[in-house]
C-alpha cells in the first residue's frame, strides 16, 4: 500500500510528536508499504525533514518528503517542460527545490532592489525603463510562504505575471498554524499577487490533486490506489478525494470529531483514527482487504 502522511497534525503537533504514530509507520514499511510524506508547508528543503522524522523513529529519506515546494518542482520538471527561468517568492527552501530539479532561480528580493534603483535612476535622468527586461523575462513566477515579503517582491511578481508568466501558487493555505495561534499563510500572499495581477495561478499544495499526483510518481504507483492519512478536512480528505484515493482523517490535529460528522459529504473520510492504535487496526483491515 502506498500511505500519503501528512506531518503537521499526525505525526506531530508543533514541536511534540503525536505519541505512537511514526511506530506505526516503521510498522507499515516492514510489512512492505510505501511511506511519502505530503506537506503543505513550503519553506523547507526536503533533506531538513529528514534527522527529525528518523529521530521520532519514523521511517524517513529525503525523497520520500514532498513538501508543496518539491512537488512545484517536480511538477514543472515533468509537466511544463517550456518552464525555465522562474521568479521565486518565498523560502530558502523553495528555491533550493527548484534548483534541484535543474530550474534557474531568479530571486523575488534582489529583483526589486533592481527595480527600486532603476526606477530612482530612471526618474532621475527622465528616461524609460523596460520593467520586464529588470524583473528577468521569467517564464514563470512561483509564490510560496514568504516571512520576508515586501511590497517590492508582490511588484516584481505582478510585473511578471502581467508580463505573461505563468502564475504557480506552492498552496493556498490562508494561515500558517504555529505554536499558540496562527500566522499568515502562503495563501495570504498569493492572494495579493492575484488580487493584483487579475490572474489566478495554479495551485500544487493540497487540496489540489498536482501534490499527491507527483507524491505517487515517486514510487511509480497510481494516486487512486493512495491511502492519505491527515488531519484537515479541506486539504487532506479534499486532497484524497480529488485523486480518487482514501482517507483517514486523524483526531490528532486541527479537527474534532463533530467537525467531521458535521462535513459535507464531499469531505467525509473513509475512516477516522483518535490515535496511533486506531491508526494501526484501520491500516491492518485495509492490508487484509488487499
Ligand atoms: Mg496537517
Amino acid at each position: 500500500m502506498l500511505l500519503l502522511v501528512d506531518l503537521d497534525g499526525v505525526l506531530y503537533r508543533g514541536r511534540d510528536p503525536v505519541p505512537g504514530i511514526a511506530a506505526v509507520l516503521a510498522e507499515r514499511a516492514a510489512k512492505g508499504d510505501d511511506v511519502v510524506y505530503v506537506t503543505n508547508n513550503s519553506m523547507h528543503y526536503r533533506a531538513d525533514y529528514v534527522e527529525r522524522l528518523q529521530g521520532m523513529g519514523a521511517p524517513a529519506a529525503a525523497d520520500r518528503i514532498v513538501s508543496s515546494s518539491r512537488a512545484t518542482a517536480l511538477h514543472i520538471a515533468h509537466h511544463e517542460p517550456g518552464l525555465r527561468r522562474i521568479l521565486a517568492v518565498g523560502a530558502s527552501g523553495l528555491r533550493r527545490e527548484l534548483v534541484d530539479v535543474g530550474l534557474e532561480v531568479l530571486d523575488a528580493g534582489e529583483r526589486a532592489d533592481a527595480l527600486a534603483a532603476e526606477t530612482a535612476a530612471a526618474s532621475a535622468a527622465d528616461r524609460q525603463i523596460d520593467e520586464l527586461e529588470i524583473v528577468g523575462r521569467p517564464d514563470a513566477v512561483v509564490v510560496g510562504l514568504d516571512q520576508d515579503v515586501t511590497y517590492g517582491k508582490l511588484a516584481v511578481a505582478m510585473i511578471a505575471v502581467r508580463g505573461g508568466a505563468r502564475f504557480i501558487a506552492t498552496n493556498r493555505d490562508p494561515a500558517l498554524p504555529t505554536e499558540h495561534s496562527y500566522r499568515p499563510g502562503a495563501g495570504s500572499i498569493v492572494v495579493a499577487i492575484e488580487t493584483a495581477s487579475g490572474v489566478t495561478p495554479l495551485s500544487i499544495g493540497k487540496p489540489a490533486p498536482a501534490i499527491m499526483e507527483e507524491a505517487a510518481s515517486l514510487v511509480g504507483a497510481d494516486p487512486a490506489d493512495a491511502i492519505v492519512i491527515g488531519d484537515g478536512l479541506k486539504t487532506d480528505v479534499g486532497g484524497a478525494r480529488a485523486i480518487g484515493a482514501r482517507s483517514i482523517l486523524m483526531l490528532t490535529g486541527v479537527t474534532s470529531r463533530a467537525q467531521v460528522d458535521g462535513a459535507p459529504p464531499g469531505l467525509r473520510p473513509d475512516d477516522v483514527a483518535a490515535d496511533a492504535a486506531e491508526l494501526a487496526a484501520i491500516l491492518e483491515r485495509y492490508a487484509a482487504a488487499t
